[in-house]
């Protein structure tokens, strides 16, 4: 139900469970996070309260700079721990918001592939759909540009991916997401956010995603494409949330 990306300079674990605190208010049942650590994807989960997520990550920290947290509300699978996003595969790791409505005929394609499911989600989906498309030679933005077109619903998501601390990709299709820009001592740090008060205290600086529009994050370049995959630009606004 809420969705927040950061692609950091430093730690993002704490910074993650801040800004999810700030999507609270949307109402959920259960919450994660996962990061790239070490060049790895790391992982937390919990059913239940952030205090949950946030006991379990002071119990078992998670390192990186670059990651992504979800608070849930389950629609598709009981709200578990094994059902709460990040949801992953052996390539990325991804939060989202909504509903894919195809999702059990793309799990059957997917699974008729070899591809082998672990929840009762509707989004572990888009990870091995994402994941079909890097098997098959794509680099993570080709692959998630092919693979946007084949998702129905409306959704929101953010991705993370094995071995890239330099980059984080948003998609919204019918459900909002923003991007947020660091500025002065946070210049070069990027986010994506539900909305601008979970980024609040990171920037005042955003550009919604228009409807259809994914973002490819680095910590240099912030680059929109529309639906029909063509470079487009957002204006940057300038929020009047402060931390
Ligand atoms: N449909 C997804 C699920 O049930 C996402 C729900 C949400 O927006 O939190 O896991």
């Amino acid at each position: 139900c809420g969705i927040v990306g950061i692609l950091g300079r430093g730690p993002v674990a704490g910074e993650i469970l801040e800004a999810l605190k700030r999507l609270e208010y949307r109402g959920y049942d259960s919450a994660g996070l996962a990061t790239i650590e070490d060049g790895r994807l790391a992982r937390r989960r919990a059913s239940g309260k952030l205090r949950a997520l946030e006991a379990l990550v002071a119990k078992e920290p998670i390192g990186g700079s670059v990651g992504i947290g979800h608070t849930r509300w389950a629609t598709h699978g009981r709200p578990t721990e094994n059902n709460a996003h990040p949801h992953v595969s052996a390539k990325l790791a991804v939060v989202h918001n909504g509903i894919i409505e195809n999702f059990r005929e793309l799990r059957d394609e997917l699974k008729g592939k070899g591809h082998v499911f672990s929840t009762d989600t509707d989004t572990e989906v888009i990870a091995h759909l994402v994941t079909e498309a890097m098997n098959a030679g794509k680099d993570p933005v080709d692959a998630v540009a092919s693979s946007l077109p084949r998702l129905k619903g409306a959704f929101a998501f953010a991705m993370i991916f094995e071995g890239r601390e330099d980059l984080l990709i948003g998609a919204s299709q019918g459900a909002p997401l923003a991007v947020g820009f660091g500025e002065g001592d946070r210049a070069g740090e990027m986010f994506l956010g539900s909305d601008a008060l979970a980024l609040a205290p990171f920037t005042e600086t955003i550009a919604y995603l228009e409807d259809g529009d994914f973002v490819v994050l680095t910590h240099e370049t912030a680059s929109f494409r529309d639906v029909s995959g063509r470079p487009v630009e957002r204006r940057k606004i300038k929020t009047l949330a402060s931390a």
